[in-house]
């Protein structure tokens, strides 16, 4: 197999606001891109492969998954489900999300550090991978899933109730692996004995998170936040991302462009409407109240100009079909292009890989994915899997449905005129 590839004929979004280029190359070399734009000098050995006008853009990021459990298991199927057959379920959910067009993704607790060694080193395929493992979360919190006595959460969050313990728990997980430190600020819409409105971790404890992931490599911090007081107690601690956001005020996106935090808002878990007849009636109605919440306050976090990153809670919404996320943003007034950037390049920014992927540069990993569509036109073209054709990581195809493109080196004089 050869080395270099070039891709021809593609209309490039590369992930930086720039408006497409139409009829552009991209030459990728090993794992890395070489050139962009116009065509480059390529030896014998270069591969060519005719995009015919698709759109070729970065890998995209979801910045908020759990592949540890998914809408069909609830977030106890780990707990309850043989661990061989969780484990290949966790599998095909990665698998499922890669051929979706997401090239990375941060699981914000649930996932053990395995799958990251797993992808990283070839045993499977899946997009490149960052866990928090355990979110941190107080006694009677939104990670407390003790029922009738059993602590039914017990892989996906630690319970810390003072300052020393938080930082005790933050130090275990950046033992365990850790890339990012997960916190509870607010309750949530889950269980049944916790409110979006109730408040999680002290601000002194999520300070003391805070401290102990900037002594170890500045790691970032993750903050469940929905309702308004656990927003503001995130805000001011200075986390680095608000994860949901849902009740944002005027006086938290104040907060949020003052410290720069990233805004991810999960819209695809939040707006997608509650089904009355699976659930008990008030937990029916609290699910409508909030989605409307999130609405309206994400709109505004939107229109303000916060900074807003992608992610999905996928785990709690479905797996596969993340881009579905992008066309919501575009819903509440983004424009397709910013979501697209906040999906590519802001989110690598958020997990720290701004200078490696989220991009279409020369000198960028080659994390890539061609569609058969324009989503500035029409963002919904990133939510149909058919028309995400290819997949590459690395410089690697790991989808291929292009069907035959291949250019052969007598057909490559008049490929490059028509450039
Ligand atoms: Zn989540």
């Amino acid at each position: 197999m050869s080395s270099s590839l070039l891709l021809t004929n593609a209309t490039v979004i590369d992930g930086t606001g720039t408006a497409a280029q139409p009829h552009s190359s991209v030459l990728v070399r090993g794992a890395a891109i070489e050139s962009v734009g116009t065509t480059p000098h390529i030896d014998g050995d270069t591969e060519i492969v005719d995009l015919g006008g698709r759109t070729l853009l970065p890998g995209f990021f979801d910045c908020h998954v759990h592949f540890a459990f998914g809408p069909d298991t609830g977030v106890l199927g780990p707990t309850h489900d043989d661990p061989v057959l969780a484990m290949l379920a966790s599998i095909r959910r990665i698998e499922d999300t890669l051929a979706a067009g997401v090239t990375t993704v941060r699981d914000l607790c649930g996932l053990p550090v395995g799958y990251r060694t797993a992808i990283e080193s070839g045993r499977i395929n899946g997009p490149r991978l960052q866990v928090a493992l355990k979110a941190l979360s107080h006694t009677g919190g939104h990670g407390d899933g003790h029922h009738c006595g059993v602590n039914t959460t017990a892989h996906m969050s630690e319970l810390v109730d003072t300052v020393d313990e938080t930082r005790l728990a933050t130090r275990r997980l950046i033992r365990d692996g850790a890339d990012v430190i997960k916190v509870c600020a607010s309750g949530g819409m889950s269980s049944a004995y916790d409110d979006p409105d109730d408040e999680g971790l002290t601000e002194a404890e999520m300070s003391a998170v805070l401290d102990e992931a900037r002594r170890h490599r500045g790691l970032p911090v993750a903050a469940h936040a929905q309702g308004e007081r656990g927003i503001l107690a995130a805000l001011r601690s200075g986390v680095t991302s608000l994860e949901h956001g849902y009740a944002i005020t005027d006086e938290g996106c104040d907060l949020a462009l003052e410290n720069g935090t990233i805004l991810v808002p999960t819209l695809r878990t939040a707006l997608h409407p509650p089904n009355r007849n699976t659930m008990p009636e008030k937990k029916y109605q609290k699910k409508l109240r909030w989605l409307d919440i999130a609405r309206q306050n994400i709109a505004r976090a939107i229109e303000r100009g916060v900074t807003i990153a992608v992610g999905t809670d996928a785990g709690i919404c479905s797996h596969g079909g993340n881009l579905e996320e992008l066309g919501l943003l575009v819903e509440l007034g983004m424009k397709p292009m910013d979501a697209i950037v906040a999906g590519t390049r802001t989110s690598a920014e958020l997990l720290r890989l701004g200078s490696e992927v989220g991009t279409i540069e020369p000198g960028k990993i080659a994390d890539l994915i061609v569609v058969d569509g324009d989503p500035t036109t029409d963002i919904g073209v990133l939510a149909d899997n058919t028309r995400i054709q290819a997949v590459m990581t690395t410089g690697r195809w790991r989808k291929n449905e292009l069907g035959p493109t291949h250019l052969d080196s007598a057909a490559l004089p008049g490929a490059i005129a028509s450039l």
